[in-house]
């Protein structure tokens, strides 16, 4: 039977990594996997993480289950994070998952059972995996226009235009911030024209959130979601813990759902769980308790959120340098989106013969699309690997 097992390509992104530890080239360059780097190259546990695992190590003294949605605690903490005073708690379903992907599977799968013919609506691009998992469960999908790679920003018109077409029954996917893989996000004004037009047609939005805090800040970042939350009755959310707190292989992840009524939530709560129960029962705790603590803890919130600064104004301090340094080298303001898009990614506009020709020639790496982690530049590396994108992309 198991020889029977279809063939499956490995994932793109893991086969970059796997060149990239091969290549013995001094200065190569990884700006593929999406990680946070510090200026030294490295992926550091948070000091706050360090601090929080240390009084946990001290304190716990059981690692019995606690439920199969996850910690309560922990969905208050998250939920106060990502919607603040949104919404009434008693209309929002909370499932603790491993990692984002989790949440954003049990989301999908929540909409499905809500809706057996419903159909997903992703921006174009959007991260892979959005398609990909759709495509495992069955489910129908679109894309929407969402950017636009002449100016490396929105296609608002078209992107309005799309969503105006959707109708009851549809769930419109959106990135909460930071979008991967453009780093185009929409302002203010467009959150209000989404939540219009999703208002009208009827749709369902779900916001995939993975990056709060690694745009304009920790508030600012959640605003557009938050904007939807308070204008339409119902809305999922898939939140991921990996990046904001730094605590990828621990899996924190949380789906949540916004619904019309609290009656309504109180049956969507069942739901969660028994997703999670026929999934892989209880979630992960270990990184969902050190993200409690941190939120609840005034102190180590305070602690977290100055790290998170940090991090978040060496990407956004990368992006204003590779864009200088672009426009040295090239002699033009076609990289200058760069400074402006926020989040770890840019697509740089370079095509897959492109992308091919700066790892074998240059040692320079990215994802096959063009798309670069500017997380994975430091000081030192910002010079050339501005040099080798100018120089392909002539
Ligand atoms: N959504 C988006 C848009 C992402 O970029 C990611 C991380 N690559 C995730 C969800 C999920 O992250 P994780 O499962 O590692 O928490």
């Amino acid at each position: 039977m198991l020889g029977q097992l279809p063939e499956r390509a490995p994932d793109k992104i893991l086969n970059i990594m796997r060149l990239f530890a091969e290549d013995t080239r001094p200065g190569k360059i990884d700006l593929g996997v999406g990680v946070f780097r510090d200026a030294a190259g490295r992926t550091p546990v948070m000091a706050v993480v360090k601090t929080a695992e240390a009084r946990l190590l001290e304190r716990q003294q059981t690692k019995g289950y606690i439920a199969l949605a996850g910690d309560p605690e922990f969905h208050a903490a998250m939920r106060g994070l990502v919607l603040g005073a949104a919404v009434a708690a008693d209309r929002v379903a909370a499932l603790a998952t491993p990692g984002g992907t989790g949440a954003v599977r049990q989301c999908f799968e929540a909409a499905r059972l809500a809706n057996p013919d419903v159909r997903v609506l992703l921006p174009e691009p959007s991260w892979p995996n959005h398609a990909s998992i759709l495509d495992t469960m069955g489910i129908a999908w679109a894309s929407y226009r969402y950017y636009d790679a002449a100016t490396g920003g929105l296609d608002r018109a078209g992107m309005l235009e799309d969503l105006a077409r959707t109708g009851v029954g549809d769930l419109v996917l959106l990135h909460g911030c930071c979008h991967n893989p453009t780093g185009a996000d929409p302002q203010p004004a467009d959150w209000a024209e989404i939540a219009m037009v999703l208002g009208q047609t009827g749709a369902v939005p779900m916001v995939d959130m993975a990056y709060q805090g690694f745009g304009d800040g920790l508030e600012a970042d959640a605003a557009g979601p938050r904007l939807l939350a308070e204008t339409l009755p119902e809305m999922l959310l898939a939140v991921s813990g990996s990046k904001n707190f730094g605590l990828y292989r621990e899996r924190v992840g949380m789906a949540l759902a916004v619904c019309a009524t609290p009656a309504e939530a109180t049956r969507a709560q069942a739901l969660l769980a028994w997703l999670n129960r026929q999934a892989y029962a209880f979630p992960p705790d270990h990184g969902a308790r050190l993200v409690t603590d941190i939120l609840t803890d005034p102190d180590l919130r305070t602690s977290w959120t100055t790290e998170l600064s940090a991090m978040r104004e060496l990407m956004n301090g990368n992006r204003r340098a590779l864009a200088q340094a672009l426009q040295a080298e090239s002699g033009s303001d076609r990289f200058g989106f760069i400074a402006g898009q926020r989040g770890m990614f840019s697509l740089i506009g370079a095509d897959p013969a492109q992308v091919a020709a700066m790892r074998d020639e240059d040692a320079l790496y990215m994802i096959g699309d063009g798309r670069i982690n500017l997380a994975g530049l430091t000081p030192e590396t910002i010079p050339r690997a501005a040099r080798i994108i100018a120089r392909h992309l002539r």
